[in-house]
């Protein structure tokens, strides 16, 4: 067959080459460069040397696998699990945890010179974990099927839909490994089938396990193609009596053909829709659908940091946008006049009210809404903040929240991040609209991973 090339590339598919790693992308992948093409290269470090495999070509850019390493970085360490590095979990697990810090703080002084607003500013040295490992308290486990028909628990292999077999994950709380493993054992004594995406057959779909930090309370959620488990009571009470700590068990009744994992309604089968966890001197009922941080004693650190910008004197009033079940907000209103919260998700806002009164905080009001209109109303309402705090999802802010945001004229913007990318195009246009920043603090929530949070505070500069 005589296939005609739609571009032309200087190396082709299964070409090997000496190639060295000049800079890694947002996503810790080495570039190897040939004629000025970049070679995507996974598990490679800056300044590394040796035989590169093209896997794959496109018209912008290719990946490739280093299969000889001649060079290697003093940055680089011993893969803690190899398994790990076929489904991508750990995809830095590679690189010292000094450099992987390094790379975080990198990744944020680009993002900032990729919108002219590197000059003159400076970006902090990565707050570091205290544990690099073990750290999630959350774990969402796709639930497969072996050939023996017996369930496991495992995770994609990169790119695919196959469920590579998984015990010890390395990233999760103590003990979230051992309940999974327990509740596999359990599924499987009575027999449960996994669920087929081909066929869309089969019960078990996954495995949602959240547990909180400093209170070991856990809850389970079972999500299944159907709406209910058989011999439901004596599994609930075979969970409960194998892991004592579990105060909710929920099911999800997931029976469309999606790769949300939780897209169904919920069901209750044990305790209530919550669990409990702390941060600081507060206690939080956290809902299966509510968002709460993943990485407990990290959230507490990036919070410190969004209140030291705060600077809260007492008589103020703040709005916390995109504020979750309340965790920033009632932090906050222990230093403030009023704050306010505004939030998407229903349920978080039923959680955050009820945190509000379960610690006894009086001066915050709740809404449900999406923030770029919520904040839009307030300021037709005539609330005047002194300092906005927001801390929005990966996609960052929306423009009508921006402007809103400029029109209340706070005096301070404290803008807590999970993407450098979007919190440097929206502080580029505060920064337009009269508000600057000298400084940009990065912090680890998600070692072993790409991911990188920050804070920066934005002042009104003075006219
Ligand atoms: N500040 C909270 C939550 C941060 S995560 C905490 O630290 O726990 C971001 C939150 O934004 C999520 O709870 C999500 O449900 C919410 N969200 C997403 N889009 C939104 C929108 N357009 N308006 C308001 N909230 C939104």
């Amino acid at each position: 067959m005589n296939v005609k090339q739609k571009y032309t590339t200087p190396v082709q598919k299964n070409d090997t080459f000496e190639g060295t790693i000049e800079d890694l992308t947002f996503q810790g992948l080495g570039v190897a460069k040939v004629e000025g093409y970049p070679i995507f290269v996974e598990n490679a470090l800056t300044g590394e040397e040796g035989t590169i495999l093209v896997v794959s070509v496109g018209k912008k850019y290719g990946y490739g696998k280093m299969i000889d390493l001649k060079k290697a970085s003093p940055d680089r360490v011993e893969l803690v699990d190899k398994v790990s590095s076929q489904v991508g979990t750990m995809p830095l697990q590679h690189m010292t945890y000094q450099a992987q810090l390094a790379f975080k703080q990198k990744q944020v002084a680009d993002a900032l010179h990729k919108f002219g607003l590197d000059k003159g500013r400076t970006v902090h040295p990565t707050v570091a974990a205290d544990q690099p490992f073990n750290y999630r308290n959350k774990a969402q486990i796709p639930i497969g099927t072996n050939e023996e028909g017996q369930l496991y628990s495992g995770f994609y292999r990169k790119n695919s839909h196959d469920i590579i077999p998984v015990e010890d994950f390395k990233i999760q709380l103590p003990g979230i490994d051992e309940a999974i493993a327990t509740i596999v054992a359990i599924l499987n004594k009575h027999n449960l089938k996994g669920y087929n995406e081909q066929h869309h057959s089969g019960l078990i779909r996954n495995l949602v396990i959240r547990k909180g930090y400093y209170t070991d309370q856990m809850m389970v959620i079972i999500v299944v193609n159907g709406h209910s488990l058989p011999e439901e009571e004596t599994i609930v009470s075979e969970i409960v009596e194998a892991l004592p700590n579990v105060v909710s068990i929920m099911l999800n009744a997931n029976v469309k053909q999606t790769n949300v994992v939780m897209s169904g309604q919920q069901h209750i089968l044990y305790g209530a829709d919550r669990y409990e966890d702390k941060m600081f001197d507060l206690t939080y009922e956290i809902s299966s659908k509510s968002f709460f941080q993943i990485n407990t004693p990290q959230a507490e650190k990036l919070y410190q940091l969004a209140i030291r910008a705060a600077d809260l004197q007492g008589d103020e009033t703040v709005i916390d946008a995109y504020s979750g079940i309340g965790t920033i907000t009632l932090s906050l209103a222990q230093k403030a006049k009023t704050v306010y919260g505004v939030e998407v998700v229903a349920d978080a806002v039923k959680m955050a009210k009820n945190n509000a009164a379960k610690n006894a905080i009086h001066n915050v009001h709740f809404e449900t809404g999406q923030a770029e209109r919520v904040m839009g109303e307030w300021v037709k309402a005539g609330v005047k903040p002194n300092v906005v705090v927001v801390d929005p999802p990966r996609k960052g802010l929306d423009d009508y929240f921006i402007n809103s945001t400029i029109e209340a004229n706070p005096d301070k913007i404290v803008y807590v991040s999970c993407n450098p990318t979007t919190m440097a195009r929206d502080v580029a246009k505060f920064v337009e609209a009269g508000y600057d920043f000298t400084e940009v603090q990065p912090l680890d929530m998600f070692p072993q991973t790409w991911h990188v949070e920050c804070v920066v505070l934005m002042s009104r500069v003075e006219k």
